[in-house]
């Protein structure tokens, strides 16, 4: 097998690439990364925000410093080699957000990052504590007789022990007795591994959702790279923490990028209502599928009167479609799921969740889970009220007004989600992405639109005199929309660059979602400065890959086929797992790959011998095929065949460039 096969198959190559556009000069109104000052208009659309939400209000203040038990004044952790920073957590690079918000910063998002500054150990009700602030979710720990029940380890191992060895510093030393996976998103689950150590994998009671496994190793592996890319946008990933760069992602400061794994679970919660006792304490599961996860539970503590939200519910407008690109939620579900739990555990004194603060109350849990099951119930209902009128897309997302009761309240508010992206979701997730209209059905792609659009408007010095006025009046969103064709139809026209990128950070300035301005500002800083030159480390995510199913690699595989390059060649090749006991027979034909598990093909073009491990190293780059074969742990009968199926193959691009061509 020749140089780097196994990561192709993976998907999981480390892309290294260039970009040929000279960076920006910085002007003098520019910070370190470029970002230029906000303009009068920008300043007077986040004024306009302090007058129509109540400020003044500070109860999520105090809901968010309760039963503080302690806090590290420098809480950094750091990166493990190979890491795309320094560190995987670093709270006191948020430490600049205090006081009033700065003119760069939407006041309700600045508002919202203040309180995800918040963090420490808490104590939330006799025997439930949350470690917050240690990771973009909570890890929730609730004492059982003999240990402590871990509810969502956090993203990576790095956190999660972190965070462990601080609530054991706190209130004392206790094996980790059982595991709580409330959905299959990464950031519940990856860190798992850095709080059950090896010896006692084997013993710890690990409880999920009906299908946590399969939906927590399939989503990010079919179309992972895209979302890789993607998520820097969304997360702000390359930009500085500052007053004009990430702030907050509405959820949490952001995802800790470290080492990842899994845990099979030892017990489904499959129905609703499911009473079980985990080590010694009572509890009522509840299975929420397809809501704000495919897999996703809730639960009950009835002798506390605790209630776990996990993520169907959070203090602000979730994602009904998420930016990073993922399927469209289901709005309708997961308003339901919300109002089953509400009149079931209709007695909650106290709700907590897998982000953000808990709510002590009867009355105040009510009325939150009432708001919350109408955020999403409200943007589906009116979607399709508004859609059975011809109401398109983009004129629902424009449209569409929450009622009062919801807009002013802030844990509806858009810091994750957004009004407008969320309505298209609804949309699209029963109409799909055409909204009727001709026009629409068969546009020109972005560099050919963009070059006869800017010869239909005189050129690209008219065109930039143009969008310099309109800049100059504050139409930001129309000006990002003529100067994208400008820089697509020539990406080497600085001064196009240039105002667009200085119109993205108009527009992530007055966001209020901190995805939304992420994804503005990170195009403005890689119009300014290209795209980056380091994709993702495999090698973080080598655990996370040792507990999929290795179908789900070859699903993988299949998409890596150039179909083009595949024209009319027919293959077959044995992948054989003697470890494992089991043989992928991956077949071309049609410029089509598929797979199965059977019997060695007698007379297949290649046979590749390895054991699991080995082919997980290969596709992480912890070992490259040569070193596999020189070992003795990787066995190819014909090379010139490997030879010809990499050719089929491409390698994804995790630098791919977004915001020019
Ligand atoms: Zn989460």
């Amino acid at each position: 097998m020749k140089q780097r096969m196994l990561p192709i198959i993976l998907g999981l190559g480390l892309a290294i690439t260039g970009c040929g556009y000279d960076t920006l000069e910085n002007t003098s109104d520019a910070d370190a990364q470029g970002h230029t000052a906000p303009t009068q208009a920008t300043i007077e659309a986040n004024k306009q925000v302090l007058k129509e939400l109540p400020f003044n209000n500070m109860e999520d203040f105090e809901q968010a410093n309760r039963g503080l038990i302690a806090r590290e004044d420098s809480l950094r952790i750091k990166a493990p080699k190979g890491a795309p920073n320094e560190y995987v957590w670093d709270q006191d690079a948020y430490k600049f957000i205090q006081g009033e918000a700065p003119d760069s910063v939407n006041p309700s998002l600045w508002r919202q990052a203040k309180l995800n500054s918040i963090h420490g150990l808490f104590k939330v009700t006799e025997g439930v504590y949350q470690l917050r602030g240690y990771d973009l979710s909570n890890m929730t720990i609730i004492e059982g007789d003999k240990g402590y029940i871990l509810v969502d380890p956090l993203t990576s191992q790095e956190t999660a022990s972190k965070g462990l060895a601080f609530v054991r510093k706190h209130l004392g030393y206790k094996p980790v007795s059982a595991i709580i996976f409330t959905h299959s998103h990464g950031d519940h689950f990856g860190g798992v591994l850095g709080v059950v150590p090896e010896e006692e994998r084997s013993t710890v009671q690990v409880i999920a959702p009906e299908g946590f496994m399969e939906e927590s190793t399939s989503e990010n592996m079919l179309a992972g790279p895209t979302m890789i890319r993607r998520l820097a946008y969304m997360y702000g990933l390359n930009l500085a923490r500052s007053e004009r760069g990430h702030v907050d992602t509405g959820l949490g400061k952001e995802p800790a990028f470290g080492t990842t794994g899994i845990l099979a679970p030892t017990h489904i919660i499959s129905q609703t209502p499911q009473p079980m006792i985990v080590d010694g304490v009572d509890f009522v599961f509840h299975n929420a599928p397809s809501t704000e996860a495919p897999a996703e539970l809730m639960f009950y503590l009835p002798k506390l009167k605790a209630f776990c939200g996990s993520e169907v519910t959070s203090r602000n407008m979730h994602n009904l479609y998420t930016l990073r690109g993922a399927k469209v939620r289901d709005a309708l579900a997961w308003s339901n799921a919300i109002e089953k739990t509400r009149t079931e555990f209709h007695d909650a004194d106290i709700y907590f969740a897998s982000h953000h603060w808990p709510i002590w109350g009867n009355d105040k849990i009510q009325d939150f889970l009432k708001k919350q099951r109408d955020t999403y119930k409200f943007i589906h209902d009116q979607t399709l009220h508004m859609a059975h009128s011809g109401v398109t897309p983009k004129e629902i997302a424009e449209k569409l007004k929450m009622p009062e009761a919801l807009r002013t309240n802030f844990s509806n508010r858009g810091y994750y989600g957004t009004v407008s992206h969320n309505a298209k979701a609804v949309y699209q997730g029963y109409y799909g992405w055409f909204d009727g209209n001709p026009a629409n059905l068969n546009p020109l792609p972005p560099v050919e639109a963009g070059k006869q659009y800017v010869e239909l408007m005189g050129g690209s010095e008219a065109l930039l005199k143009n969008a310099q006025a309109l800049f100059d009046k504050g139409n930001y969103r129309f000006v990002a929309e003529v100067l994208s064709h400008l820089v697509f139809s020539d990406p080497s026209n600085t001064s196009a660059r240039q105002l667009l990128a200085r119109t993205y950070d108009q527009l992530g300035y007055q966001a209020e979602s901190g995805p939304w301005r992420d994804v503005y500002l990170t195009g403005a800083y890689e119009l300014r400065h290209n795209r980056p030159e380091k994709g993702f480390n495999p090698a973080m995510a080598k655990d996370l890959l040792m507990h999929a199913p290795l179908e789900k690699y070859f699903d993988t595989l299949a998409v890596r086929l150039d179909g083009a390059a595949a024209e009319g060649e027919e293959m077959i090749l044995n992948f054989t797992f003697p470890d494992l006991d089991v043989t992928h027979v991956v077949t071309i034909e049609n410029s089509v790959m598929h797979h199965h598990i059977g019997e060695p093909v007698a007379d297949a073009d290649a046979t590749i011998t390895q054991d699991h491990e080995t082919f997980v190293d290969i596709a992480v780059e912890l070992m490259t095929p040569v070193d596999a074969m020189l070992d003795g742990k990787l066995e190819v009968d014909n090379l010139l065949a490997m030879r010809k199926f990499k050719s089929m193959t491409s390698e994804p691009d995790f630098t791919f460039d977004i915001v020019m061509p």
